[in-house]
C-alpha cells in the first residue's frame, strides 16, 4: 500500500517536487496526516511530490499542529495544487480496506 501510494504520487506529479524542479531525493508527502485519515491516507488524493527542502515547509503544518504554516504550504493549498480536496480524499481512503 505504501508503495503504491509512492509510485502514483510520483507518477502523477511526474517525478518532480511540485514547488520547483528538483527530481532527486523526493518524498510522497501526506497532505492530512495519517492518523487524522481512514486506513492511513495511503491515496494518491491525499498525496504531494516534494523535494527535502518543500517537505520540511510542508511539514510545518503537522509539526506546529495545525497552529501555523509557510506560505503556499497549507494542507488546502496542497490539495488545490493537485487538483483535489480533502473531501475527495477522504472518501477514496474510506475505500482503501474493500478491496484488501
Ligand atoms: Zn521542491
Amino acid at each position: 500500500m505504501r508503495n503504491r501510494f509512492r509510485n502514483e504520487v510520483f507518477e502523477r506529479d511526474g517525478h518532480t517536487c511540485a514547488f520547483c524542479d528538483n527530481t532527486e531525493n523526493l518524498d510522497a508527502h501526506h497532505i492530512t496526516d495519517r492518523s487524522e485519515m481512514p486506513n492511513g491516507g495511503y491515496v494518491k488524493e491525499n498525496g504531494i511530490t516534494l523535494c527535502p527542502t518543500h517537505h520540511l515547509l510542508a511539514e510545518q503544518f503537522h509539526i506546529s499542529g495545525g497552529e501555523s504554516w509557510e506560505e503556499s504550504m497549507h494542507p488546502n493549498d496542497l490539495y488545490h495544487k493537485i487538483g483535489t480536496t480533502k473531501e475527495v480524499a477522504v472518501r477514496q481512503s474510506e475505500k482503501l480496506n474493500q478491496f484488501t
